[in-house]
Formats: C-alpha cells, sequence, structure tokens
C-alpha cells in the first residue's frame, strides 16, 4: 500500500464514531456490549475497506471489525462508511501484533487476511501475517469454529502461508493456487488489491485454516 500522508487524518480518527476507541475496554464483552450477540469476524490489513464493506452489506447478521495500522489508510475507509454507513461494522486502528489484549479467548469467529504484506526479508518473518507468531494470537482469540481465510497474488507469501499453518499443527481445509477459477469463486468479494492484480492476469491464491489438534501446544 502506498503511503502518504494525509493530513489531518489522526484527528479525523480520534473524532470518528465508526473507530473504537480504548478497545482493550471490550475484551471478554465484545458479543455483549458491542455486537449484539452476532458472531465477530476481522479482517486485519483491510486497506480502505472496500471488501470488508461489501461483506458486510450482505451479511447483516454478522459483525465486522476491521484493523488497520496506519490512519492515513483507515480514514479512505471512513470516507466511504460515511458516504454508504453501516451498522455492522466499525474500525480499530492497530498494529495486529497485539491484538490479544484487545480480544479475549474464543472471541473471534473467524479472521480475513487479505493480500498481506510479504516481508520478503527474512529477519522480517515474524511481521507476516501468516507466521508462526501470528498464528499463536489467533489460535488465542479464535472461537471452536473460528476460521482464517487467507488471500494473495504473492507465491512466496502463499508457499510460506501452507507451511505456517501446516507445521504449527492447523487443520488446512481449502487451498486453490487460482481462486477465480476454482469452485471457491462463487460469492468471492475482491479486495482493492486483488482486482489491480486479477486485471494484470495474476492468479490469487487462497487458503482457509483453523487451529488444530496443535492448538493446545502453541
Ligand atoms: N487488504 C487490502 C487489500 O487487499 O486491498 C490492503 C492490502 S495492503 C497490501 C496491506 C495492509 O495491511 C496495509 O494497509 C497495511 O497498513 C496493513 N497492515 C500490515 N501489517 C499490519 C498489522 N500488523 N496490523 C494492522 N494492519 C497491518
Amino acid at each position: 500500500m502506498r503511503l502518504r500522508n494525509v493530513r489531518g487524518s489522526r484527528e479525523k480518527i480520534a473524532a470518528d464514531d465508526f473507530v473504537i476507541k480504548e478497545a482493550d475496554q471490550y475484551r471478554g464483552h465484545w458479543k455483549e456490549k458491542i455486537t449484539a450477540g452476532k458472531p465477530l469476524h476481522l479482517e486485519i490489513g483491510m486497506g480502505k475497506g472496500k471488501f470488508l464493506m461489501e461483506l458486510a452489506d450482505r451479511n447483516p447478521d454478522i459483525y465486522y471489525i476491521g484493523i488497520e495500522k496506519f490512519s492515513s489508510v483507515l480514514v479512505r475507509a471512513l470516507g466511504k462508511m460515511e458516504e454508504d454507513p453501516l451498522d455492522n461494522v466499525r474500525f480499530l486502528r492497530m498494529d495486529a501484533e497485539y491484538i490479544e489484549q484487545i480480544f479475549a479467548p474464543g472471541e473471534v469467529d473467524r479472521i480475513y487476511l487479505n493480500f498481506s504484506d510479504p516481508w520478503p526479508k527474512e529477519r522480517h518473518v515474524k511481521r507476516r501475517l501468516t507466521s508462526r507468531q501470528f498464528l499463536e494470537r489467533y489460535s488465542h482469540i479464535l472461537s471452536e469454529e473460528g476460521r482464517i481465510i487467507f488471500k494473495t497474488d504473492n507465491e512466496d507469501l502463499f508457499q510460506f502461508s501452507l507451511e505456517s499453518v501446516q507445521e504449527n499443527g492447523w487443520e488446512l481445509e481449502i487451498s486453490t493456487l487460482d481462486l477465480h477459477h476454482s469452485e471457491y469463486a462463487e460469492g468471492n468479494i475482491m479486495t482493492e488489491y486483488e482486482e489491480r492484480f486479477s486485471a494484470q492476469g495474476k492468479p490469487i491464491f487462497m487458503l482457509q485454516a483453523r487451529p488444530g489438534s496443535g492448538k493446545e501446544s502453541l
């Protein structure tokens, strides 16, 4: 994501009701205080929020939280929400590294990871959103039926992620090297990056996995 500093974005986020502030106060109480009992799905690294908002529009019985690290990116999603507000979407501006401080064990029902930054250098492996460290965090906050769904155009990151889920005891439920021409294409919502890469003729990789028998040992 090209990062341009958007003037006033921090102030806008601080004043915007669609952004949840001091989110740690809801830890262990999201379903009671925020989602009104609806399942809670997250997108980590949501960028400008196109995917999340289309998904939320199609699924009013699910509550969605979009997590984004950078104010200058999040502020674009806020612009879209103002044009077309949705009751079942809110945003958090944070680094997902601290996700366990915000969500208690078992509180999250699904996590979407779309076109996550590849962090190709070996010394940055821990920052990949499908690294052992992140999978461990997810395994703590996901419910019994919880899953991650990951899409990317980056073959190396996809291979890394396949190995990571399997090496860390997760159960790989779905994996495809060409989502758009697979049986999982129907109902797929394209993200901003996905539109761009598929317009260039690149295949989109996708996997779905759940913490498996290795969950306890993580
Ligand atoms: N998901 C969008 C899409 O598919 O169009 C955006 C993809 S963009 C390559 C990755 C996004 O993830 C960026 O907006 C980046 O700021 C965000 N991101 C990366 N690491 C993150 C982290 N640790 N916590 C929260 N957001 C993160």
